[in-house]
């Protein structure tokens, strides 16, 4: 069997849903389990009622018109009935009537209010798929055993799902296609949790591992991971295959394909996740594996990320100088700020990080604070890149090749830092640089590869 796992820009639109059913139609003969996002944007706009019921923005009623348009339309543009969804919303509208009477939102309430957004769309799109011929039954999250702990808007799954998972559905499987809810699950006490922002891919690899998917199937509107930016860099090119450990670093700076700590219980028992392009299906996409096939021969630079508009924070003391416990004061002062540091290098007197600009605010009180221990400097505009690939740690001579191509291109770089995985090199530019700096880099070590 695979799942088969659709974002919200896949069940967004009726074109959309049409592409999604097509897909999955051409699969039936692999047994799937679907699973879908709520409609694109809906769980934001779910959010956003549930603020606006506790403030008395606007009364339920209003907050949850919008909602009742979009998804009405769809099933009418469908030719499905308009009111299929009707029920839900009708529960929807009385939650945020309640909150909205009680001027109060618990993490609670907020996950039930978030939860239709995935009931609804596992609804129209199993009768999309049904009309067309392919049998196919929504299920939500907990009726096919997802139990989780009561984490409310982060909630972690609980080790009685997978048996409950196998009982729920093995029967099912190669009949009618579950379409089951993404993001969410169920308390043992029978309250509606969610599985964070992005959860969708969170279940598909519990469903995976439940039950023992040859592949787990990632279908969004890209079509898979990519050498780098292509808005930056014009002949950037798919990723064929992505090691686990090097997705998790292009996530971490680059495009958020997929968010790959979610796919973690699948990856771990060694089922493959494939990235694929609902809108080209045809394209091959990225299969994301614990190991890569072809190590021995892969080039040592799969790909390139990128973060802008970071803050570079340089320290200078010689107090640091054979004294223990400065970095630890250091980072007290940023942890009690809130400061949330990316990336580090230390030498004996100095200290250089890079901090997101969200922390702006933050960083002027901590900054206060450093002074008194160190000469601070704070330069904003820089960009971290990150060079990925699993053999930078065995092929010698990657990081010279990189700081070469730097030299040559007069880009001076400003900070440094190697992690332990010894998978990326990281380092900080102007960001009026970087894009020339992975021009250069993707020329350099993928030119050939993309030609
Ligand atoms: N709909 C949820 C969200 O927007 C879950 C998901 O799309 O994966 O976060
Ligand atoms: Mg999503």
């Amino acid at each position: 069997m695979i799942v088969m796992k659709f974002g919200g820009t896949s069940v967004g639109t009726p074109a959309a849903i049409r592409k999604t059913a097509e897909v999955v139609a051409a699969a039936r003969d692999r047994k799937p389990v679907v699973v879908v996002s709520a409609l694109s944007g809906v769980t934001n706009q779910l959010l956003a009622a549930a603020q606006d019921a506790r403030a008395r923005t606007a009364p339920a009623r209003e907050l949850v018109r919008p909602l009742r348009d979009r998804h009405r339309r769809v099933l009418g543009e469908l030719g499905l009935p308009r009111r299929l969804v009707d029920p839900d919303l009708a529960w929807l509208e009385e939650a945020l009537h309640g909150i909205y009477l009680l001027r109060e939102l618990t993490p609670r309430s907020l996950d039930y209010v978030a939860s239709f957004g995935e009931v609804m769309s596992s609804k129209v799109v199993a009768a999309h798929l049904s009309k067309r011929k392919v049998p196919a039954k929504a299920w939500n999250a907990w009726d096919a055993g997802v139990v989780t702990d009561d984490g409310y808007t982060e909630a972690a799954v609980l080790p009685e799902t997978y048996p409950a998972i196998k009982k729920a559905l093995a029967p099912v499987l190669g009949e009618e296609v579950p379409v089951v809810t993404g993001f969410l699950g169920r308390t043992r006490t029978g309250e509606r949790t969610t599985l964070g922002r992005g959860g969708s891919d969170y279940t598909a690899a519990i469903f995976g591992r439940a039950l023992g998917a040859e592949e787990i199937q990632i279908w969004t509107d890209v079509s898979g991971i990519m050498s780098c930016d292509p808005r930056i860099v014009r002949n950037a090119y798919t990723l064929r295959h992505v090691t686990f450990a090097e997705a998790a670093e292009l996530a971490y700076f680059g495009a958020k394909v997929l968010h790959p700590k979610t796919v973690e219980p699948a990856v771990e028992v060694g089922i493959p996740v494939r990235i694929l392009n609902t809108f080209s299906p045809q394209d091959e996409g990225t299969l994301v594996l614990r190991e890569v096939p072809d190590a021995g021969t892969r080039a040592a630079v799969q790909g390139l990320a990128v973060k802008r508009g970071n803050m570079l924070v340089n320290l200078t003391s010689t107090r640091m100088l054979d004294a223990e416990g400065y970095l630890s004061q250091v980072f007290e002062v940023l942890a009690r700020h809130g400061v949330s540091v990316d990336c580090l290098a230390t030498s004996e007197v100095s200290v250089s990080m890079t901090v997101d600009a969200r922390y702006a605010e933050a960083l002027k009180g901590a900054t206060r604070e450093l002074r008194r221990i160190a000469r601070t400097t704070v330069s904003r505009g820089r960009a971290v890149i990150c060079v990925v690939g699993e053999g930078i740690s065995t092929v010698p001579g990657v990081a010279g090749r990189i700081f070469g191509v730097m030299g040559n291109e007069g880009i001076n770089i400003e900070l440094i830092s190697q992690g332990a995985s010894e998978l990326n090199v990281t380092f900080v530019v102007r960001d009026a640089e970087a894009d020339r700096a992975l021009h250069a880099l993707h020329a350099t070590f993928m030119g050939q590869a993309s030609a």
